[in-house]
C-alpha cells in the first residue's frame, strides 16, 4: 500500500514518506488519519453553518480538536484506535447535520445539505476506507492541481492541527474560547470546498496564527491558574534511589494526577522531555517526590526508555514506536496510542503505579547534579527594568531567542553550536524541547541575570512574545527593531501553528530550520521570504554576524 505523509520536518528525503513514515506511521494509519482529517472537515461544514444561525454543540467543537490532534506527528499508531475514531466521527457527522438542519428550522429557513464520503457503517469494509484515502492523497492533488495552492492548503492543514493540539491541552484544563471553536470550524468547512482561492487561503492561515496566539494565550492561563506561575528553580537531573515513574509529553494536568496517586506510595516521579518545565509550577513543585527530570529530548527515547527501570508514561506528541523492551512497563493517555500498549483510562494511574513498584527502580542515588529553569513571563517581568538598565548601559548587547522542537537529524547541531558561539554580553531566551542540545552548559550571567533563560514548553512561546512586546513598549520601538533576535527549530504541526502566530505579529526575520517544511514549494516560499523576510539557517557564524550587524 502507498502513502504520502509530509506534514513533518523529518519527512523521508526531505520530500514525503511515500512507503512508511520515518516516525514509523505505516501506510494504513496514514490513510485512516486523512479520512479523520477528511471527516472532521464534513463536521466543521455543518458546524460551521450552525454557527452562522447561532448554534453551537460543545462536544462537536472539542471532538474536532482532539481528532485533530490525533493526526499530529508522533501522537497515535494504533490502526484499532482509528477506525474508532472513524466510527466516532461518522457519527458526529450525522450529529453535526442533525444540528445544522435544526438551526434551520429555528430560524426557518431551508437547509442546504452536503452528499459526504466516505461514511461508515458496519458493512464498510476497511479496504473501502483505504482506497477513499487513496483518492484524498495530497501526491495525486499535487499532480493535477498548482503546488502553491496545495502548499497553503497543507500550511493551513497543519497549522490547524498545532493550534488544535494547543486548544486540546487547555480544554482538558477547563478552559475553552468560543474564537477558537469558531474559526477551526470556518478554516476546515473551507478547506471541505471543492475550489480554493490562494489570497483566501492565506487570509485564513494568517489567522491561524492570531487564533493560535488566543490558544497559547489560554493554555498559558490555564496553566498558571492551575498550577501558579512557573518560578526560577534548579531541577535535578541525576536519578534518586528508589523505585520511579518517568512521564513524558506535555500534559501537566496528567503529571498532577500521577503525582496524586503516587504520594505515600514510595514511587519517585521524574519529568522527561517536554515535561521539563513542570518541575518550576509551584502546584506541581510542590510534591516532594516529584524528584526531577530524566533524559533529554524525545527521540533518544528508545535508549533512555530502555534504561529507565521503572514505568514511563506518555501524555502527547512524543511517542516513538516503542520497542519491546519496554513495552510492557509503557502507558499512553488520551490522544497517544500504540497497539499493545496499554491505555490508561479515567485518570486511573494505579496500572501505571502497580507497574512501577514490579520494576528494580533505581538503586542507588547518582551525584546530585541541576539545571535552572522556570523563566515564564512573570519571572522574566520581574527583572525586566534589570534587562533594560543592562540593555541601556550596553552591558547587555542582545537577546536571541533560540528555541523550538528537536529531532535526530545531526544538522540540528546548529542550534547548540549556535548557542556555544553567541557572544558573552547576550542573553538566550529558550523553549521547546531544542533546548535539551545545550540547556546542561554553563553560560553565566549578566549583572545577576542568567544568560540562558528557560521558558518553558513550545507553547510558551506566548511568554516570549510578551517579553519581547514589554520590551518593545519600554524602548518606544517595535519589536522587529529590538536587539532580539528569533531563530527557531521546527519539527512538526504545534511548531508550524507558532511560525504562523510569528508571522501573524508581523515578526520579521526569523531564521528558521533545520530543514524548510516540503509542503512549502519554491513558489511559497518565495512569498514568505518576501513578505516576511523569513530566512533558512545557513551556518551559526554566518547568522550570528548577520544577526548582530
Ligand atoms: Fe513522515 Fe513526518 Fe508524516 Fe511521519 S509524520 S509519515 S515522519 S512526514
Amino acid at each position: 500500500m502507498e502513502m504520502f505523509c509530509y506534514q513533518c520536518e523529518q519527512t523521508a528525503h526531505t520530500t514525503g514518506c511515500t512507503t512508511l513514515g520515518v516516525c514509523g506511521k505505516s501506510p494504513e494509519t496514514a490513510a485512516l488519519q486523512d479520512i479523520i482529517v477528511c471527516l472532521c472537515k464534513q463536521i466543521a461544514s455543518y458546524t460551521h453553518k450552525a454557527r452562522q444561525l447561532e448554534c453551537t454543540n460543545m462536544s462537536l467543537d472539542s471532538l474536532l480538536i482532539k481528532m485533530l490532534f490525533v493526526t499530529l506527528t508522533n501522537v497515535n499508531f494504533d490502526t484499532d484506535e482509528h477506525i474508532e475514531y472513524i466510527k466516532k466521527l461518522s457519527t458526529a457527522c450525522d450529529n453535526a447535520r442533525a444540528l445544522y438542519v435544526s438551526a434551520c428550522k429555528r430560524n426557518e429557513i431551508e437547509a442546504s445539505l452536503i452528499s459526504f464520503e466516505p461514511k461508515w457503517n458496519n458493512s464498510t469494509k476497511l479496504a473501502d476506507l483505504f482506497e477513499f484515502a487513496a483518492k484524498l492523497n495530497i501526491s495525486n492533488r499535487m499532480k493535477t492541481e498548482d503546488p502553491a495552492l496545495v502548499g497553503t492548503q497543507e500550511l493551513l492543514t497543519y497549522g490547524l492541527k498545532g493550534l488544535a493540539a494547543y486548544a486540546h491541552h487547555a480544554y482538558l484544563l477547563g478552559y475553552w474560547d468560543e474564537r477558537i471553536f469558531s474559526y477551526i470550524s470556518e478554516a476546515l468547512a473551507y478547506l471541505a470546498e471543492s475550489k480554493h482561492e490562494k489570497s483566501e487561503l492565506m487570509s485564513l492561515v494568517i489567522r491561524c496564527g492570531e487564533v493560535n496566539f488566543l490558544a497559547m494565550e489560554l493554555l498559558d492561563k490555564a496553566h498558571n491558574n492551575s498550577f501558579g506561575h512557573p518560578e526560577p528553580t534548579n531541577v535535578r537531573i541525576t536519578p534518586v534511589e528508589g523505585k520511579c515513574i518517568l512521564v513524558s509529553g506535555h500534559d501537566l494536568e496528567s503529571l498532577k494526577e500521577v503525582l496524586v496517586q503516587t504520594q505515600d506510595q514510595n514511587v519517585n516521579v521524574y519529568t522527561h522531555g517536554e515535561l521539563l518545565p513542570a518541575n518550576s509550577y509551584p502546584g506541581l513543585k510542590k510534591f516532594k517526590h516529584l524528584v526531577g527530570n530524566y533524559g533529554g529530548a524525545w527521540q533518544n527515547q528508545t535508549k533512555e526508555f530502555e534504561e529507565f527501570p521503572g514505568s514511563i508514561l506518555l501524555t502527547t506528541n512524543c511517542l516513538k514506536p516503542p520497542l519491546d523492551t519496554y513495552k510492557d512497563r509503557l502507558f499512553t493517555i488520551d490522544t497517544v496510542g500504540f497497539a499493545g500498549v496499554q491505555k490508561i483510562k479515567e485518570y486511573d494511574f494505579a496500572p501505571l503505579i502497580t507497574a512501577a513498584k514490579q520494576e528494580k527502580g533505581f538503586t542507588a542515588s547518582e551525584e546530585e547534579k541541576s539545571i535552572l529553569i522556570g523563566f515564564g513571563h512573570d519571572a522574566v517581568m520581574s527583572v525586566a527594568d534589570k534587562v533594560i538598565d543592562s540593555i541601556k548601559a550596553k552591558k547587555i548587547r542582545h537577546i536571541f531567542l533560540v528555541g523550538g522542537c528537536d529531532g535526530a537529524e545531526l544538522n540540528r547541531n546548529y542550534y547548540s553550536d549556535l548557542a556555544a558561539e553567541i557572544p558573552g554580553d547576550c542573553l538566550i531566551l529558550t523553549l521547546g524541547c531544542g533546548k535539551f542540545r545545550f540547556n546542561k552548559e554553563e553560560f553565566g550571567d549578566i549583572e545577576g541575570i542568567p544568560r540562558l533563560l528557560d521558558m518553558g514548553q513550545c507553547n510558551d512561546a506566548y511568554s516570549a512574545i510578551k517579553v519581547a512586546s514589554a520590551l518593545a513598549e519600554a524602548f518606544d520601538t517595535e519589536i522587529n527593531k529590538l536587539p532580539l533576535s528569533m531563530v527557531l527549530s521546527w519539527f512538526e504541526q504545534k511548531a508550524v501553528a507558532v511560525l504562523l502566530t510569528l508571522l501573524y505579529l508581523k515578526v520579521e526575520n526569523i531564521h528558521i530550520g533545520p530543514n524548510l517544511p516540503a509542503f512549502i514549494g519554491p513558489e511559497l516560499l518565495g512569498d514568505l521570504v518576501t513578505q516576511f523576510k523569513l530566512k533558512p539557517i545557513g551556518t551559526p557564524k554566518k547568522d550570528l554576524a548577520e544577526m548582530l550587524a
